[in-house]
């Protein structure tokens, strides 16, 4: 008898608590379900043959499609959007909930609610990316030529 194969748990937004569903749609809680570093790691340990018999092949190709949350915010939110509306084959589809709808308004909501904390936020990242980013471009220069090679 063949073994059921596992899933892989989607990445969720970071602000959500639920386990949520599978690369491939199910509810992760009624499936055997992995984590995204997992299925990489066994994928690198047993090689993607023996990966493939133990994986569900449609979480394996989605999971490789997309990123997470920390890969990229707005593609995360971008997969969530599309989902959601099920924006697929130029089709939607109304029976994904309205979860995501829901949370950005309470952003919206807390973010009025806090609009100084929320700009000053913003503010500090925008320094530290900078920061980060003239730091990056110092180490990258070459140290500076002497003007004249020293008189031996
Ligand atoms: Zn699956």
């Amino acid at each position: 008898m063949k073994e059921p194969v596992d899933h892989i748990i989607r990445p969720s937004l970071p602000w959500r608590r639920d386990i949520g569903i599978t690369e491939c749609g199910y509810d992760a809680t009624k499936v055997k379900a992995i984590t995204r570093q997992s299925f990489f790691e066994r994928e690198r340990s047993l090689g993607k043959q023996r990966c493939a018999m133990l994986t569900c092949m449609t979480c394996s190709d989605t999971t490789k499609r997309y990123g997470t949350w920390e890969d990229d915010p707005r593609a995360a939110i971008g997969r969530e959007v599309t989902w959601e509306r099920g924006e697929y084959w130029g089709r939607g589809r109304s029976d994904r909930g309205t979860l995501l709808k829901e949370e950005l308004l309470a952003i919206e909501a807390l973010i009025e609610a806090h609009r100084e904390e929320f700009d000053a936020t913003i503010q500090e990242n925008r320094q530290r990316r900078e920061w980060i980013e003239k730091k990056a471009a110092l180490k990258q220069k070459p140290p500076p030529k002497p003007d004249r090679l020293p008189s031996l």
